[in-house]
């Protein structure tokens, strides 16, 4: 299938050739047509399965349709639940409307940042609105923005945004809105709560699910080098440098962890940043911006910080701790393999952490390839491997993870995994 038949505009068909891709996602196929028909959406959709522009596509195709009124009131808003995905999404709308015209206004706005700008910003109005449920609130209580006119409004990993608590806002954002409009819901996961709220907002919803909840954990590569805590930090250098990992996400479980660990690794010339809830906003941004343009090899981030950002194909994540919540696990580790492409999910894991690394187990319904480096074995003895176990992996061999080209960063094509 190719874009073209889903029924865009030569505009949008443009900026999709410009952004490299060829050929519609799973969820893109699905999703375009059926936004496009102004229906409401209930999408199970992980980050990385082209999720963004599945909505992104069809709702600045629907709005470059009609004229603008002279004051142009917000039509399209999208909410998501981190400073990060509202700027992620902000750029692909961006990018998407490129050729459109005339040319659609979108804003970002997000808290932890002065409101006061982005109330200049909305001033002449836009068209498209991308925010965090807590700013937006703000500014509804400053007069800065009128929710009357939305036409269409988007969930965007609603699962996260009641994980981190924001039920409350969206309840009252929604009773903002006018009662006849589309809503387009999209979450990794469908949890009692989230049922509750699309119960109440979604009518004849079109259900699509491209993956399976736990799919990432089918396609990444993963590996568990067992190891005393205290080795934790030396090893993940020594792992950087002798398979010459260029681009890495590692994961701690505090900010303090974080931090604590970033400055070790620039001590070894292993140039590092970290992004999590103390970092500002401007620090996070360039952080993320320094990952991205390679001149920073690693990027040691919190869950919350790294829920959502977007590295299209990133090869290598580390977990420096393994999580505390399993799903966290299959969260984290589908940053790597995106697109289709391969990627690499090492866990280093110590001895208080070997519950942990059961439960994970059991989630994701396979064992997990065990390893030790020598000089950095493990002095408590790993449980033993569950017996479905499919390559061995001995206790105390000297072992690398095998090598991987960091050069394939180019625009991968998505692999077909939707469900059948
Ligand atoms: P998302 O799931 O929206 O976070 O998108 C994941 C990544 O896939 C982003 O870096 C997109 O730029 C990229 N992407 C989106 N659609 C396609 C496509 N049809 N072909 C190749 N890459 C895509």
């Amino acid at each position: 299938m190719s874009f073209s038949t889903l029924g865009l505009s030569d505009p949008l068909l443009r900026a999709i050739a410009e952004a490299g891709y060829t050929r519609p996602s799973p969820i893109q196929s699905q999703a375009i047509p059926a936004v496009l028909k102004g229906h409401d959406l209930l999408a199970a959709a992980q980050t990385g399965t082209g999720k963004t522009a599945g909505f992104t596509l069809p709702i600045l195709h629907r709005l470059s349709e009609k004229s603008y009124g002279a004051n142009r009131p917000i039509r399209v808003l999208i909410l998501t639940p981190t400073r990060e995905l509202a700027a992620q999404v902000g750029e692909s709308v961006a990018k998407y409307g490129a050729h459109l015209h005339p040319r659609l206004k979108s804003e970002v706005v997000f808290g932890g940042v002065k409101i006061n700008p982005q109330m200049m910003r909305l001033r002449g109005g836009v068209d498209v609105l991308v925010a965090t449920p807590g700013r937006l609130l703000d500014l509804v209580n400053q007069n800065a923005v009128k929710l009357d006119k939305v036409e269409t409004l988007v969930l965007d990993e609603a699962d996260r945004m009641l994980d981190m608590g924001f039920i409350r806002d969206i309840r009252k954002i929604i009773a903002l809105l006018p009662k006849k409009r589309q809503n387009l819901l999209f979450s990794a996961t469908f949890s009692d709560d989230i049922r509750k709220l699309t119960t109440g907002l979604l009518v004849n919803p079109v259900k699509i699910e491209v993956a399976p909840r736990n799919t990432a954990a089918e396609l990444v590569e993963q590996i568990v080098y067992t190891v005393n805590k205290p080795q934790k930090a030396e090893l993940l250098c020594r792992l950087i440098k002798e398979n010459d990992w260029r681009q890495v996400l590692v994961f701690t479980s505090t900010k303090h962890g974080a931090n604590r660990l970033t400055e070790k690794l620039n001590k070894t010339d292993i140039k590092a940043a970290a992004i999590h809830g103390n970092k500002s906003q401007g620090a996070r941004t360039s952080a993320l911006a320094g990952f991205k343009a390679g001149e920073l090899r690693v990027l040691v981030a919190t869950d919350v910080a790294a829920r959502g950002i977007d590295i299209a194909l990133l090869p290598h994540v580390v977990n420096f701790e393994l999580p505390r919540a399993p799903a966290d696990y299959v969260h984290r580790i589908g940053r790597t393999g995106r697109a289709g492409e391969e990627g690499q999910a090492v866990s280093l894991v110590s001895h208080d952490e070997y519950s942990a690394l059961r439960l994970i187990e059991k989630l994701i319904g396979k064992p997990i390839k065990r390893e030790q480096i020598a000089g950095f074995e493990a002095s408590e003895v790993a449980p033993p491997e569950p017996p479905a176990k499919p390559r061995g992996a001995r206790p105390g061999r000297n072992s690398n993870p095998p090598r991987r080209p960091s050069s394939t960063q180019s625009k991968g094509q998505f692999q077909a995994r939707s469900r059948a």
